[in-house]
């Protein structure tokens, strides 16, 4: 099956329903369907084929939904790019991919024009010249295991890779998920995310597609705006970073009425780590027990907790979703015993076919069919396997021979009320080989010293795992979905 085509039937089944209302303009099933099909038509006459990969970075706007699901009913590859990248980063993704289209805004296209010139086979739209007019058939020429997506990771260690992304990937996470969380045609998501990224296309749009749902979709995200809306729109969902839910705890306690939040079905978070202080805060103000999930841009969504509040836990990404298997395996290879930490590994219908022109990277990522995910985490065998994360394998802190894992660090350190948040590293030592230090942003007005930080961490954990160091910053480096980009901050401590 071709994913444009399974929304286009959607489409036809909910005509008259809103599909989006964009910053208050309203699409229809019908509209969004008559756009996608106008728009296929135009990349078809393009001279664009099967296969070719599209380049597609524009702002959050409809327009970008209407290409995406064009490009993929001609059976073209879909390339969505960050819109923020530079000129630089663009001309990576655009040879990388050999791409035969890049579809962008003018003055975008001004930046990187002079870098792209060489580029001969390569094709460029303009999103705000583009008006397509033309109806025509449409093949859906590509389904199944062939390419949907290349989706370049956010590179947080070293080049980005292009992680292919087939029909049945797509299809199967949006079948998992739509189980799983209970969506319907009566569900209303506010949807808020950049729409580049696989959480706000893959997870949260598709998601509303898929099920025939509405989606209220804003250009940016504004906590203000947020509470009004999920009251006054009466939503059902909300899907956000960790970021996210901390502004909107902050700005939950500037409001002088508190919204009725009584149509919520669920708040859902991802993308990066969820503090126990967000999951706690938040449901101590607004009644709602925040739903963590786990996924990739290699694997789409693999874990989640339960729809029912009681069976979410704090720090816990809940069970594998359905048709994922999950298995926890120690440095060679081996599964560990009984909730012992370890790499995860990820099998299923959602898994990836492999990074684009990179056979080598390929073959690395998997072990006989399974895709290591470069994450450590353990499953409790006492609560039916529940999942827990404790960072990313390349971060994992070896000191003295002992394992830190910096998660566990930054959950006792922002347990301290003057900590806005916290990132834990590992910086080379003579003696220890690495020694653990952490960055720290407290909260305004807020004061402290190192000591009685360190004093903090040693009354709770063992003296291996305690800051050796502390460095006070007034924010951490992260990049668009919210994620700490520790590798720019080791860069940055070193030269502190
Ligand atoms: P990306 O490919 O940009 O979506 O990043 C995927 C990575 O984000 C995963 O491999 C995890 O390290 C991290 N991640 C995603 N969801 C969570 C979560 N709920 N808790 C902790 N880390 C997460």
């Amino acid at each position: 099956m071709n994913l444009a085509r399974l929304i286009s039937e959607t489409a036809a089944k909910y005509a008259e329903k809103p599909a989006i209302i964009f910053e208050g303009k309203i699409w229809t099933y019908r509209d969004f369907d008559r756009q996608v099909r106008l728009y296929a038509v135009a990349l078809d006459r393009l001279g664009i084929k099967k296969g070719d990969r599209v380049a597609v970075q524009l702002p959050k706007c409809i327009e970008f939904l209407f290409f995406h699901f064009a490009i993929l009913s001609i059976g073209a590859i879909s390339l969505p790019l960050n819109p923020d990248y530079r000129s630089e980063e663009i001309v990576y993704f655009l040879t990388d991919s050999g791409s035969s289209l890049f579809i962008t805004t003018s003055d975008r296209l001004t930046k990187v024009q002079s870098a792209i010139k060489h580029l001969s086979k390569l094709q460029v739209l303009l999103q705000e010249e583009f008006f397509p007019q033309n109806e025509g058939d449409i093949n859906y020429s590509s389904g199944g295991d062939e390419i949907a997506m290349i989706c370049y990771t956010s590179g947080t260690t070293g080049r980005s890779k292009g992680a292919l992304i087939s029909h049945r990937n797509l299809i199967a996470n949006a079948k998992a998920l739509h189980k799983a969380w209970e969506w319907s045609d009566r569900d209303i998501l506010l949807h808020v995310l950049p729409l580049f990224h696989v959480h706000g296309l893959n997870v949260a749009a598709l998601g509303c597609l898929y099920a025939g749902a509405t989606a209220i979709v804003f250009e940016k995200f504004e906590p203000r705006r947020v509470w009004r809306t999920l009251e006054a729109e009466k939503c059902t969902l909300l899907m956000g970073v960790p970021t996210i839910y901390q502004r909107l705890i902050n700005e939950w306690e500037k409001l002088d009425r508190k919204p009725d939040l009584s149509n919520m079905r669920v708040f859902i978070s991802g993308s990066a780590p969820l503090s126990d202080r967000q999951f706690y805060y938040f449901e101590d103000f607004t009644g709602f027990r925040l739903l963590e999930r786990y996924g990739m841009t290699e694997t789409g969504m693999n874990a989640s907790n339960r729809i029912t509040p009681e069976h979410r836990k704090a720090k816990s990404v809940g069970f594998p979703l359905e048709g994922i298997e999950i298995r926890i395996v120690n440095r060679d290879g081996l599964d560990v015993k009984v909730s012992e930490v370890g790499e995860v590994l990820i099998r299923g219908e959602n898994v990836f076919q492999g990074y684009w022109g990179m056979p080598e990277k390929t073959k690395e990522s998997f072990v006989d069919g399974w895709f290591r995910t470069g994450d450590l985490g353990f499953q409790d065998i006492d609560d039916d396997r529940r999942l827990y994360l404790v960072g990313r394998a390349k971060e994992l802190i070896i000191t003295g021979g002992f394992n830190v894992y910096p998660k566990e660090i930054e959950n006792i350190l922002e347990s301290h009320e003057a900590i806005k948040e916290s990132a834990v590293i590992g910086l080379p030592d003579e003696d220890f080989g690495e020694k653990v230090v952490a960055a720290i942003a407290l909260k305004d007005e807020a004061n402290i010293t190192t000591e009685l930080l360190i004093e903090h961490c040693k009354s709770r954990l063992a003296a291996y795992k305690c800051p050796k160091q502390i460095f006070f910053v007034s924010e951490l480096p992260r990049n668009a979905m919210g994620k700490i980009q520790k590798n720019i901050l080791v860069q940055k401590l070193v030269e502190m």
